[in-house]
């Protein structure tokens, strides 16, 4: 057992802090939070190390709610990868991107879609090796119809009882929830059309929620996110609210509304396009600029403008955002996405103290494991941050490189050492 002395303490409920305090941790889960004068008292009838931490913030481990952890986020296409890489390759870069992600402070992660159950076989090599390791929550594939977007992931099912069978092949594969894939996305070559017809899409939220799991479901349009805020689905991936030739947005308030008070949680992978959009810059800059990479250029700053109001138009009504970085997506990496996606998200008005919750407990709830985590609460696992920075003030740059990142009540990234070196 040991205590951790701290300045202040964001529990990751809402707005909600505590000064002066100490967390008392067993093993990998919190035992207590106490007072400095109440550990004090304690400390007389218990002896146990006190780790005094009483100039630093604490704050539980981040929650990044869509990452594909197949992809190395340089740039590299899954395509490329599905084609050219063995599946042990795979499930290596799967294991190194969970641990750069968790070394940068998610101490959670869902995967949105990865090959082979890439994702699937590292959460169990996490746990039954007994790896120090981020919690995965993964799909295996996400669903989509013949030729849809990211069919190379192994999801493709036509038709309700493909569907459904699908989902029943991947439950007892170790799926933890069912990914949908409503609309086209950026696969290369699909057509810009809704992946599956109204009956498919409610035999797949049907099914999974039949058989005890969320549903989360991929949308680029109005349309598909106008048609999930009417259904029962748990969370919305991406949520932009354009037609399929990115004209504008159409910002329905009914949309909004129905989205908020159903409690749909989103994750906005706000800067899924950012590295694109620099690489073809520096194409441009650089004369190497091809006309198609002069169109991809516009069309993906374009993107970037409709995902960005989308994500302000539904922040402002309430709409239970959560962080979602794509990381492993074109140039999304798993050492920057979540710091990039807090960057973009402040810059639109959120606030530190809100996203300080969004990246904590409300992650948490939208993935169905706050029962675990999420939250710095007696009994529940000992997933924390240590930052000089104070969160409340400027979420981004507090947990930027987190200073030390706690995982089940084991320190596994301590970027304090150097400073201490120097003092
Ligand atoms: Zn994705």
């Amino acid at each position: 057992m040991k205590a951790i002395k701290v300045k202040r303490l964001y529990n990751g409920k809402a707005r909600s802090f505590q000064d002066n305090c100490a967390v008392i941790i067993d093993g990998e889960k919190i035992k207590d939070i106490l007072t400095y004068n109440e550990l004090d008292e304690y400390l007389t009838y218990n002896k146990i190390s006190v780790l005094d931490y009483s100039n630093y913030y604490m704050m539980p481990g981040l929650i990044d709610c869509h990452v594909h952890l197949m992809i190395p986020g340089n740039n590299t296409l899954g395509e490329y990868i599905a084609n050219e890489w063995s599946d042990g390759e795979i499930n290596i870069l799967a294991y190194r991107n969970a641990m750069d992600s968790m070394q940068y402070g998610v101490t959670s992660m869902r995967d949105c879609g990865s090959i082979n159950y890439a994702a699937i076989n590292v959460r169990k090599a996490i746990n039954n090796q007994n790896i120090v390791g981020p919690d995965i929550i993964s799909c295996g594939a996400p669903l989509t119809c013949t030729g849809g977007h990211c069919y190379y992931m192994g999801g493709e099912a036509d038709g309700p009882w493909e569907i459904r069978k699908k989902i029943r092949q991947q439950q007892k594969a170790g799926a933890d929830f069912v990914k949908v894939m409503g609309t086209y996305g950026g696969t290369i070559g699909i057509t810009k059309t809704l992946t599956f017809s109204d009956e498919e899409l409610m035999a797949a939220i049907e099914e999974a929620h039949l058989r005890g799991l969320k549903v989360a479901v991929h949308s680029c349009t109005y349309e598909m996110t106008e048609k999930l805020s009417k259904t029962g689905v748990d969370t919305i991936e991406h949520a932009v609210m354009c037609p399929p030739d990115c004209s504008k947005n159409i910002l329905d308030e009914k949309t909004a509304e129905r989205m908020a008070s159903k409690e749909i949680f989103v994750s906005y992978t706000i800067c899924c396009v950012k590295g694109e959009i620099e690489r073809l810059k520096n194409l441009i800059d650089t004369q190497k600029a091809t006309d198609s990479d002069r169109q991809a250029y516009e069309s993906n700053l374009n993107y970037d403008r409709l995902i960005n109001e989308s994500f302000k138009f539904q922040m402002e009504r309430n709409v239970p955002y959560v962080i979602g970085t794509d990381a492993g997506w074109r140039a999304s990496g798993f050492k920057s996405s979540y710091y990039d996606n807090l960057c973009v998200m402040q810059k639109n008005g959120a606030k530190s103290i809100d996203l300080i919750h969004a990246s904590t407990l409300r992650g948490a709830k939208a993935l169905g494991i706050d029962n675990k985590t999420g939250s710095i609460e007696a009994d529940k696992q000992a997933d924390l941050l240590l930052l000089k920075k104070d969160p409340a003030v400027n979420i981004a740059e507090a947990v930027k490189k987190p200073d030390i990142v706690i995982k089940k009540g084991v320190f596994v990234a301590d970027n304090t050492v150097n400073s201490i070196i120097n003092t």
